[in-house]
């Protein structure tokens, strides 16, 4: 017999003025906003101190494996691709073990949305630097990673956009645009919100003067990928920190792997697989695979 679990949502376990307040107040005001039913919403969680937000939206939640939340998500979408999927966690997580999801869901394209909480630390274990931490933070010697520009840098048809939880308005605005596209089935969306950890990292005042909003630079086209890598290339070498939407197909089109895979038919988890109904296919099966 299946058993489930039902817990309902506890307040927020994160330090009074953690960056992840805005996020999670922004991810329910766009659900909310798209009116997506909140058994059709499931928030896959990694693991830090973002990653423990499914614990605190009445949701579908999963926390995952250090690193994994993405390989959990697609398979989610996957098994049922009428759900709207958010796979939500923090820069060390998704950025250093997880780099090769990361890398691999852009080329994927399943229509869900990863949303990185980036403040540049590892809060949860007390402030040890992470890869996008800036030069000389905690000892650190090695030079920032920076999402926007690889995610740009990979050619598929992925939506690429950045916020600052100190804009949380805008934040709203871009999650319903992402929440939108992956609805739409065409494909993987990308959020990096930059998060100050107000405890080990606290980057709100110097965040808030070097933000810049792609959308006012000169030639501004989210939907020419060499501009926008010039445009945010171009920012972060003068040490501005680029936020808006990056990266918007031209040709809205259904490009995402559910939809290349499952189509229009109801995902695995809504198919009949009982023996009964089944036995002629599953016999013509076997006699394939034994011939
Ligand atoms: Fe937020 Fe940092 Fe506190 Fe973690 S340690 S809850 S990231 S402020």
């Amino acid at each position: 017999m299946m058993r489930t679990l039902s817990a309902k949502p506890v307040p927020p376990i994160w330090c009074p003025g953690c960056g992840d307040f805005s996020v999670l107040a922004a991810v329910k005001k766009a659900a909310a906003n798209l009116k997506i039913p909140v058994h059709e919403l499931v928030l896959v969680g990694g693991i830090g101190c973002s990653g423990s937000i499914h614990n605190f939206l009445e949701v579908n939640g999963i926390h995952a494996l250090h690193g994994r939340l993405l390989a959990q998500a697609v398979g989610v979408k996957l098994a049922n691709p009428a759900l709207t999927v958010v796979a939500a966690g923090g820069d060390g997580d998704g950025y250093a073990i997880g780099m090769g999801h990361f890398i691999h869901a852009f080329k994927k394209n399943a229509s869900i949305l990863y949303l990185v909480m980036n403040n540049e630390t590892y809060g949860l274990t007390k402030g040890q630097a992470s890869p996008t931490s800036q030069l000389g933070y905690e000892g650190n010697v090695e030079p920032p990673f920076h999402s926007i520009l690889t995610a740009l840098s990979i050619p598929a048809p992925n939506f690429i956009a950045r916020t600052f939880s100190g804009d949380p308005k805008s934040m709203t605005a871009i999650l319903e645009e992402a929440l939108r596209f992956n609805r739409e089935g065409r494909g993987f969306a990308f959020v990096e919100d930059l998060s100050p950890c107000v405890t080990y990292n606290d980057t709100y005042k110097l965040w808030r003067e070097k933000i810049v909003d792609v959308s006012a630079l000169p030639g501004y086209d989210p939907t020419d990928r060499k501009t926008m890598f010039r445009l945010c290339l171009e920012q972060v070498e003068a040490g501005r920190l680029p936020v808006g939407v990056m990266h918007r197909p031209k040709e809205p089109g259904r490009d995402g792997l559910e939809v290349k895979l499952v189509g229009d038919r109801a995902g695995p988890v809504r198919t009949d697989i009982r023996l009964a109904p089944n036995l002629p296919a599953y016999e013509k099966l076997l006699a394939t695979s034994a011939s």
